[in-house]
């Protein structure tokens, strides 16, 4: 019996306590991105991979610690939107994703729907250690009929197109006690929230986010999942909603659209979204860069700001990767700038965006995006103060997962 117990927690834990690591950093400026604040002078121990204790460091270096003097210790960072199952991608892909998101200084993402397999197909050769890469939290994707449309989909080829863990077709007809299986096969496939896509209606939003509350799942939608539109997406309780513009629907920019956005009704009537957001905590992932390439870069830019001034909440999300040279990079660093150049955010406040709010997103408050005790070790060590200029995220000394130096 006590052979089986301790077996069970082996295979649990195996991979965590095999990756994680003791070490101890020693004489760092911890950036405490809560508070805003640059907290001097700090030794932090990490033990199986987890931050065990935060003292103030001693006179002299102890033999086997790392001299981080002069430096700042940041968490790592969070991209609240990516597509890391995306059925495009090929193993040599999945590799420079891998490389170019640790080079920002992402150790965490959320993957928002696609082919999950390929997520678990990533993970499994994370674990192995053929990948070095961020951990990745993912999503069973949800769409009414209009979406599946009868056709083979790529995300879920092989499988049965509409009625996979991870993808799943919902009907107005849809039983609760239907919903409430599908919930329990995503969870048991490994996801850990629901992305809800669209062509879902706001009375079954309502049976979904209860359900999903209750069985552990997080509930993230698109700002609008029609014919759901924003306002009933955030008062049917999603936690995170994805891309600002659809605040407005699907409609074109064009002159007399723009007339009417920026008319006072218009922008009342955004600003009340926007407060019941605040009121509730529901998180935006706002996606800006990946707006700026068309007509929505005339808008969405002042959207964010908007929200902001509000008090909402904001997540930094990229849903994008550039191809270069026939290479996969990240773009985080370019969404980061945005937010403070474009979006009026101050750093402080985009750090949390990429960090505790990250966090939140993916319902691992206190445990990711935090420098703190009984908090993952993903680490990075920096030349200077990223509070000051967002710049220094581009001078990493080191990076740590679970404690595990990776660079
Ligand atoms: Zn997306």
């Amino acid at each position: 019996m006590r052979r089986t117990v301790v077996l069970t927690i082996l295979l649990a834990y195996g991979s965590v306590v095999l990756f994680g690591q003791n070490v101890t950093l020693y004489n760092t400026n911890i950036v405490d991105v809560e508070g805003g604040k640059v907290v001097p002078g700090m030794t932090v121990h990490v033990k199986n991979g987890m931050i065990a204790r935060i003292v103030k460091a001693k006179k002299r270096i102890k033999k086997g610690q790392t001299d981080y003097t002069g430096t700042y210790l940041m968490p790592g960072l969070i991209d609240s939107h990516t597509h890391w199952g995306n059925n495009t991608m090929k193993a040599s892909y999945m590799r420079e994703m891998a490389e170019s998101y640790l080079a920002d200084g992402v150790t965490t993402v959320r993957d928002a729907g696609g082919d999950a397999r390929n997520v678990k197909l990533y993970k499994v050769k994370q674990d192995s250690g053929v990948i070095v890469g961020p951990d990745v939290y993912f999503s069973s994707l949800w769409a009414g009929p209009s979406y599946y449309g009868g056709r083979e989909r790529l995300d879920t080829r092989g499988h049965v197109t509409e009625n996979a863990p991870w993808s799943q077709k919902i009907k107005d007809t849809t039983s609760f006690e239907q919903l409430e299986r599908m919930i329990l096969e995503a969870k048991e496939f490994g996801c850990t929230g629901l992305k809800l896509y669209n062509n879902i209606s706001f009375d079954m939003l309502k049976k979904i986010v209860p359900l999903c509350r209750e069985h552990g799942l997080k509930a993230w939608g698109h700002f609008a999942i029609f014919p759901a539109v924003a306002r009933e997406v955030v008062e049917a309780g999603c936690e995170t909603v994805s891309h600002v513009y659809l605040i407005d629907g699907m409609e074109g920019f064009t002159r007399s659209f723009k007339t009417k956005r920026f008319s006072p009704a218009e922008v009342e009537h955004r600003a009340s979204i926007f407060r019941e957001m605040a009121r509730q905590g529901t998180i935006l992932d706002a996606t800006v860069l990946i707006c700026m390439n068309d007509y929505r870069k005339e808008f969405v830019p002042r959207y964010v700001s908007e929200a902001y001034r509000l008090g909402v909440k904001i997540a930094t999300g990229t849903d994008w990767v550039r191809l270069e040279n026939g290479r996969i990079n990240s773009v985080f660093m370019d969404e980061l700038y945005l937010l403070t150049d474009s979006c009026g955010m101050s750093i402080p406040d985009v750090l949390r965006a990429a960090t505790i709010v990250g966090a939140e997103v993916l319902g691992q408050v206190d445990k990711l995006g935090v420098i703190r005790e009984g908090a993952e070790a993903d680490l990075i060590v920096l030349k200077s103060n990223p509070l000051e200029s967002l710049q220094a995220l581009r001078q990493q000394l080191a990076l740590y997962m679970n404690g595990k130096k990776v660079k």
